[in-house]
């Protein structure tokens, strides 16, 4: 069972009104009883006028006008499903890096794959790496997740322009080409786990749906699309995994298959205005699917000053003297999410000091 859905460069003209009723779909207006409990629950905390606002329904709405994940079951726990909506995490990665629409695409389905996959973990120290590495132009693809729904992540060639693939799509596969993907689960205090399949079709939703089955011994088929307006800034992103669980029986694969053969793509459905609520609903609504859990996602990297610093002083002492005395400043590139971390000379001075004092 594999299901890669791949994406389409939008032919529209940079016409948004797709997004637009999309990202409105979590203004729920119809369930609330009262007024307070419609939009800022922080506010409500404090006014307490009402006793049956729903604050669970309240974090939820919140959570649904961004990118957020859904987790549930269906078949009476033999499938295990999740579902993303990423527009404004893949846009990150598009920003930062400067990504091509072949690179945004095959980087965000890679990233939302990645946040997906890791939210399913237990710990949120748990890390989950995924590295593509292909003979295509692209070349290599990195990103790290965790399960609070944080990714960050790059492409090795960010600027990839490929033509449209003979089905009018973005063309993943050929940027990505022949090669490995490599699957690492890291929570300290254990040793790293670590699994390397070849690649199907370098268009990562496939790649990962046969690492799940042959890796993983789960049966698995994974969606994931990224839809890129004309001016290359994101339209669409979103993808669902849907699992089936070691005791599942035989008859629910005919039945899933057929079901997840008839469906469109993710994108055409996050185009349509469906949430990733409603993904799942109409993947899994003939097998009494539950949600169990919704939760925030974004694009987020954890470098910072004092990490760059520490990356510095690995230089060696010898090193930053000599930048000292030629007035240079330390630059300190982060590869995730393209920030450069500057240390002017004094500033290196101080970490030498600090240093030395330890
Ligand atoms: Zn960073």
């Amino acid at each position: 069972m594999s299901d890669a859905r791949s994406e389409n460069l939008s032919e529209n003209t940079s016409d948004d009104t797709g997004e637009t009723s999309y990202k409105n779909t979590g203004d729920n207006t119809g369930d609330h009883t009262n007024k307070s409990a419609s939009n800022n629950t922080s506010d409500n905390i404090s006014d307490n006028q009402s006793p049956i606002i729903d604050f669970a329904h309240s974090r939820k709405t919140q959570l649904q006008k961004h990118d957020h994940l859904v987790r549930g079951v269906a078949a009476d726990g033999m499938i295990r499903a999740i579902a993303m909506s990423g527009r404004e995490t893949v846009e990150a990665a598009h920003a930062n890096h400067n990504t091509s629409p072949v690179v945004s695409a095959a980087l965000g389905r890679t990233m939302m794959a990645a946040q997906m996959m890791a939210a399913m973990f237990k710990s949120p120290d748990e890390l989950l790496t995924l590295q593509i590495k292909g003979d295509g132009p692209i070349r290599a693809i990195t990103v790290t997740a965790n399960n609070l729904g944080h990714v960050k992540g790059f492409a090795a060639y960010p600027n990839v322009w490929l033509p449209l693939n003979d089905k009018g799509k973005l063309d993943v596969g050929t940027g990505i080409g022949k090669g490995t993907l490599t699957v690492i689960r890291d929570l300290p205090g254990t040793t790293p786990y670590s699994s390397q399949t070849e690649l199907v079709s370098g268009e990562i939703g496939d790649d990962l749906a046969a690492y799940f089955t042959l890796s993983d011994q789960t049966p698995t088929s994974v969606g994931v699309g990224v839809l890129v307006n004309p001016d290359t800034t994101i339209r669409q992103a979103g993808g669902f995994i849907v699992q089936l669980m070691p005791d599942y029986e035989p008859y629910i694969v005919d039945d899933l298959e057929k079901k997840l053969e008839s469906i469109r793509s993710v994108t055409q459905m996050l185009e349509d205005g469906m949430t990733p609520h409603d993904i799942l609903q109409h993947i899994l609504g003939e097998f009494e699917y539950k949600e169990l859990e919704v939760s925030p996602a974004a694009f987020h990297c954890g470098c910072n000053k004092e990490r760059a610093s520490r990356a510095t002083l690995a230089l060696g002492s010898d090193v930053i003297r000599d930048m000292i005395s030629q007035g240079e400043t330390a630059e300190v590139h982060c590869h995730f999410c393209g920030k450069d971390h500057r240390l002017s000379p004094a500033e290196l001075q101080e970490l030498l000091d600090s240093s030395e004092r330890l």
